[in-house]
C-alpha cells in the first residue's frame, strides 16, 4: 500500500456516483485514494480509470461491519475520512432500509473512530433530506426540519441525522475534526441508468424513447447541482481551516418543477417520448431549495454550471454509455 510519509485519503462509498468524482479531485490534489465500498450501489466502472493509478486502493467492506484492519494498524499518516457511503436514491435506500440506516449510524461511527486514532480530518456526506419536507423555504442551516420518522424514507433521513448527531458530538468531545456538507440533489456522469432518481430517470427515458414517468402532477420543485460543482464545494470544506464547524449547504439554489426538468430534457433530446403520470411517493419533500449564504461566507463557494449545461453533459454521458452497452452486446 502506501508510504509512511504521504497523506491518505479514505473515500468510503468511492465507487459510487459523488464518491468516484471525490477520488478524482483528492488524487488530483496530490493525495493516495483509499476506496472503501460494499459495490450495493457503487460500480467498478467508475474506478476503471484509476486502475493503473498508484496512488489509488480500493477495499471491498461494508461500513457497517467494521473497517478493514489494516486501516487501524499504523504506518498509514491518513489525513482526511471522507463518509461518502450510503445509497442515494429512494429506491435504492428503501430496498433495505436497515442497511441504509446502519449505514448511516454504526457505518459513520467507525470512520468517526478512525479519524480519531488517525488524527485525520473528518467529512460527513449529509443531506438536504434532513430537513425533510420543509416548512421554511428556501431552506436555511439554521432550520430544524420536518421528517416523518416513521414513512419509509426516515431510514435515510433520520439515519443522516443520526449521524451528524454523532458526528457533532465527537467534534464537541475533542475527538475528531469534522465538517458536515447537507448535500442537495446533484446529478452528473456517473449516475446509474438504473438509479430511479429524477435526472437520471427523465434523460435516460428520453434517450431510449420510452415514457417519461412523472410522480404526482409534476409541481413538486427540486433545485439540481451539477457534480462537479459540488466536488469543488466538497473540496473546500475539507480543508478549510476557519472557525466556523457547523454543517453547511451545498446544493445549487436554482429551483424548477419536475415538470419544468421534464420539458427541458425532452427538448434537448429533441424526445418524442410521451409523460405519464404515477402517485407521488409518500413523504415526497413538495419543495426544495439551499439557502448557499454560508457556504458563499465561509467557503467563498458557489455553483458555476448552469443547468442546461449539465444536463447536456449528463446526455452526452448517457449516450455513450449505451453505445458502450450496444458495442458490448452485439459481440
Ligand atoms: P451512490 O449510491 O452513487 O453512492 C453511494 C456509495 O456508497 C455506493 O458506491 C455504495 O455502494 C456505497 N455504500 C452504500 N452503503 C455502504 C456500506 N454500508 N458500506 C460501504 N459502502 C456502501 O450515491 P451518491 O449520489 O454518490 O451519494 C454519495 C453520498 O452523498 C451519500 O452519502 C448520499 O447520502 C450523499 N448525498 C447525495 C446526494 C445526491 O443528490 N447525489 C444528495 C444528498 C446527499
Ligand atoms: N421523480 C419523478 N419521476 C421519476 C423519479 C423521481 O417525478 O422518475 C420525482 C420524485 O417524486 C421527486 C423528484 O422527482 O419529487 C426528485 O426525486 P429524486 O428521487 O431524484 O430525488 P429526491 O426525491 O430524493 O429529492
Amino acid at each position: 500500500m502506501q508510504s509512511k510519509k504521504s497523506k491518505v485519503a479514505i473515500v468510503a462509498g468511492g465507487a459510487g456516483f459523488i464518491g468516484s468524482h471525490m477520488c478524482d479531485a483528492l488524487i488530483a490534489a496530490g493525495h493516495h485514494v483509499i476506496c472503501i465500498d460494499n459495490f450495493q450501489t457503487g460500480r467498478w466502472e467508475n474506478l476503471r480509470h484509476l486502475e493503473r493509478e498508484s496512488r489509488f486502493d480500493a477495499v471491498d467492506a461494508d461500513v457497517i461491519e467494521g473497517l478493514p484492519a489494516r486501516l487501524s494498524r499504523g504506518g498509514l499518516d491518513i489525513a482526511f475520512v471522507l463518509n461518502l457511503a450510503c445509497a442515494a436514491s429512494p429506491p435504492h435506500y428503501q430496498a433495505d432500509p436497515e442497511h441504509t440506516l446502519l449505514t448511516n449510524v454504526l457505518g459513520t461511527r467507525h470512520l468517526l473512530q478512525l479519524a480519531e486514532r488517525s488524527g485525520a480530518r473528518f467529512l460527513l456526506s449529509s443531506t438536504s433530506e434532513i430537513y425533510g419536507d420543509p416548512e421554511v423555504h428556501p431552506q436555511r442551516e439554521s432550520y430544524w426540519g420536518n421528517v416523518n420518522p416513521t414513512g419509509p424514507r426516515a431510514c435515510y433521513d433520520e439515519g443522516k441525522r443520526a449521524a451528524e448527531t454523532l458526528s457533532f458530538d465527537y467534534l464537541r468531545a475533542g475527538r475528531a475534526d469534522v465538517r458536515v456538507a447537507r448535500i442537495f440533489n446533484t446529478y452528473g456522469p456517473r449516475m446509474r441508468a438504473d438509479d430511479g432518481r429524477v435526472v437520471s430517470n427523465v434523460v435516460t427515458q428520453a434517450l431510449s424513447g420510452d415514457d417519461i414517468t412523472v410522480y404526482g402532477t409534476g409541481e413538486q420543485t427540486r433545485s439540481f447541482c451539477y457534480v462537479d460543482d459540488l466536488v469543488d464545494g466538497l473540496m473546500r470544506l475539507i480543508v478549510y481551516d476557519g472557525d466556523y464547524r457547523g454543517a453547511i449547504n451545498l446544493g445549487n439554489p436554482n429551483e424548477l418543477t419536475v415538470g419544468d426538468l421534464v420539458d427541458k430534457v425532452l427538448a434537448m433530446t429533441c424526445s418524442r417520448s410521451a409523460v405519464t403520470y404515477r402517485a407521488l411517493p409518500v413523504d415526497d419533500p413538495r419543495r426544495r431549495r439551499p439557502d448557499i449564504d454560508l457556504a458563499a461566507r465561509v467557503l467563498g463557494w458557489q455553483p458555476k454550471v448552469p443547468l442546461e449545461k449539465g444536463i447536456a453533459k449528463t446526455i452526452a454521458y448517457f449516450l455513450t454509455e449505451a453505445k458502450a452497452a450496444a458495442g458490448r452486446s452485439s459481440k
